[in-house]
């Protein structure tokens, strides 16, 4: 065996360009597999799946003894890192840290120490397919590097919002390869778009109401302001909050810090019960710039994690068993938080911008913002999206009727424990009915959604009406059972539940049951009408009291006819809006092994 070469220029391809240009796919892997060769003892590569175009999934793994296996690892108490970067491959700032950081980690003996109870994992390029889809044009917002990828996967699909549903080949395959790592500690690299302001860096860790409140209380406490504090010591300024303003228009209105739902990868790991930090480059500053505080805040992230990792470890091991008592009483009687909204009490923030003019625009008839170079330091309102808008009292489980494949399937993705029932079964549950629904008319990520899906980030508003009921209803053999007593408890709920922002409802998984497929002729409802009439004083009364308060009712005479179908056996027998989805009270007599 030759000795591996550690000679040499080890200058990554975004530095030896003085960071005007980043290296494609290829540059990349060529890069870290030299490194993997010089350092075979402490650097492995590892293929975890292929993008839609059949480009091979990678991961880089920095472990300082060589162990590579995740379960040797957890043993011996150390935390496993897990880096995603280029999701949205125009922004592929953290690459570039990535290879610039592992390069020192192996390399420089006092980097090296980010090894000493930490494993590092690192996928180098997530969104593949989009990055070799590289153009000069591709993020207008944006300054530099000279060729950037593209935002979304090759199906077009954006990853960010891929998370819950898992329809990407490349979420399928993050999936697998985080449950066989299970990542003590998860991070997303982006660049922002957006305002303007000084900060080079801004970072969140979500703390929504779905959060283990002791993990969200260590993260307020302990990681946040250490990794502000020593990202700023390092001379790169950074602000602990993405950067929404409350109005695009004026940035003196303040700042509204959003929550990630479960379509993003933070607000996943919120159902992984793991922590997840979003990093935003700022789109603004230069390349160099955004890589080196990219570098920053992931040295300072794991020289936390280092001062303490079994306080990490502990933290997660509770959390995962706090989520499989979910279904427990008295945890039930505690409702579990689905969607939220502002809560109206802002708080004060120190914010550091740029002056600007705010001017009537003869392009767009708006107002609109330009940001001089002036330091704007001031104190600015801060509206967070904490206040519960819907919530429910957690099942002990679903029963969800085999036919519904695809939602199963989405289940089993996120390697959900399932149980398929042995034989048909009859028996009480509680079941939704929902009526007054309305659809998004755009595509948003192939799906004509139940919630406004074009921003960026948005809460869902209500879902229409939503009401449970007890009824006795039948499953067929092989329907599916999923318990809630197990880890992954949250992605149970927020796939099942209706009213959840990314529910498999809101996406129009169960759209069929709002179909109704049997209509009545007209000659043949003017005599159920008539008979109807002439029996149902009451329906009567109803009836002539929406002719009179709803004009456009009392001009649609299909409407007119309907309002009998609908309410007669026949319109009942079409079950429109009737969710086949069981919520178990009990497991008592369902035939699973
Ligand atoms: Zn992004």
């Amino acid at each position: 065996m030759t000795e591996p070469n550690r000679t040499g220029d080890w200058r990554t391809p975004a530095e030896t360009s003085d960071y005007r240009t980043t290296p494609d796919h290829a540059e990349t892997m060529a890069y870290l597999e030299r490194l993997v060769a010089a350092y075979p003892d402490k650097l492995r590569t590892e293929e975890f799946g292929t993008t839609g175009e059949g480009r091979p999934l990678t991961i880089v793994i920095a472990s300082r003894d060589g162990v590579f296996d995740p379960r040797a690892i957890h043993a011996s108490g150390r935390a496993v890192v897990l880096v995603q970067n280029a999701i949205h491959a125009g922004e592929m700032d953290g690459k570039d840290a990535c290879l610039s950081l592992l390069r020192d980690i192996l390399k420089d003996r006092e980097r090296g120490r980010l090894l000493e109870h930490v494993v590092l994992v690192v996928i180098p390029v997530y969104n593949i397919d989009g990055h070799e889809r590289r153009s000069a044009y591709s993020r207008i917002n944006q300054t530099g590097p000279e060729l950037a990828g593209w935002r979304a996967n090759a199906t077009n699909l954006n990853l960010n919002r891929d998370y819950l549903k898992a329809e990407a080949p490349e979420t399928r395959a993050f999936l697998r390869m985080f449950h066989r790592w299970m990542p003590d500690f998860f991070v997303d690299d982006h660049v922002t778009d957006g305002a303007d302001f000084q900060y080079e860096v801004t970072f969140q860790i979500d703390e929504t109401p779905n959060v283990f409140p002791a993990t969200a209380k260590w993260v307020r406490e302990s990681v946040t302001p250490e990794v502000a504090r020593r990202v700023n010591a390092s001379g790169h300024r950074t602000f602990p909050a993405l950067v929404y303003l409350k109005e695009e228009t004026d940035p003196s209105q303040g700042l509204v810090l959003q929550p990630n739902p479960p379509r993003f990868s933070t607000g996943q790991m919120i159902l992984e019960n793991r922590p997840g930090l979003l990093v935003e480059l700022h789109m603004i500053k230069d390349y160099r710039a955004r890589v080196t505080s990219n570098y920053e805040v992931l040295r300072a992230l794991l020289e936390v994690i280092n001062e303490d990792p079994a306080t990490l470890i502990s933290l997660n091991r509770e959390a995962d068993a706090d989520a499989a008592r979910l279904a427990e009483a008295p945890a039930r009687a505690e409702r579990f938080p689905l969607a939220l909204e502002k809560d109206g009490t802002p708080t004060l923030v120190e914010f550091h911008g740029y002056q600007f003019t705010r001017a009537l625009s003869e392009v767009s008839g708006a107002m609109w913002v330009r940001y001089g170079r002036e330091p704007w330091n001031v104190t600015l309102p801060m509206e967070t999206v904490t206040k519960v808008a819907s919530s429910v009292r957690p099942p002990v489980g679903y029963i969800v009727p085999p036919q519904w494949t695809r939602v199963i399937d989405v289940l089993e993705a996120h390697e959900v424990e399932l149980h398929r029932t042995r034989a048909a079964w009859t028996g009480e549950v509680e079941r939704y009915r929902l009526r007054e629904l309305t659809w998004q008319a755009p595509p948003f990520e192939g799906h004509h959604p139940l919630f406004r899906g074009e921003g960026a980030i948005d809460v869902p508003g209500s879902l229409g009406r939503c009401e449970l009921s007890t009824e006795v209803l039948s499953f067929p053999a092989r329907s599916v059972v999923v318990r809630l007593d197990q880890r992954l408890s949250k992605v149970v709920i927020h796939w099942l539940e209706p009213e959840a922002p990314d529910s498999a409802v809101r996406w129009g998984y169960f759209d069929p049951i709002f179909e109704q497929k049997e209509y009545g002729e007209a000659y043949v409802l003017e005599k159920l009408a008539r008979q109807e009439l002439a029996k149902d004083a009451e329906l009567r009364a109803e009836f002539e009291r929406r002719i009179r308060a709803d004009p456009a009712f009392a001009g649609n005479p299909t409407a007119r006819l309907e309002f009998f179908f609908a309410r007669s056996p026949w319109g009942l027998a079409n079950r429109v809006g009737e969710y086949p989805v069981g919520r178990l009270r009990s497991l008592e007599g369902i035939p699973v092994p």
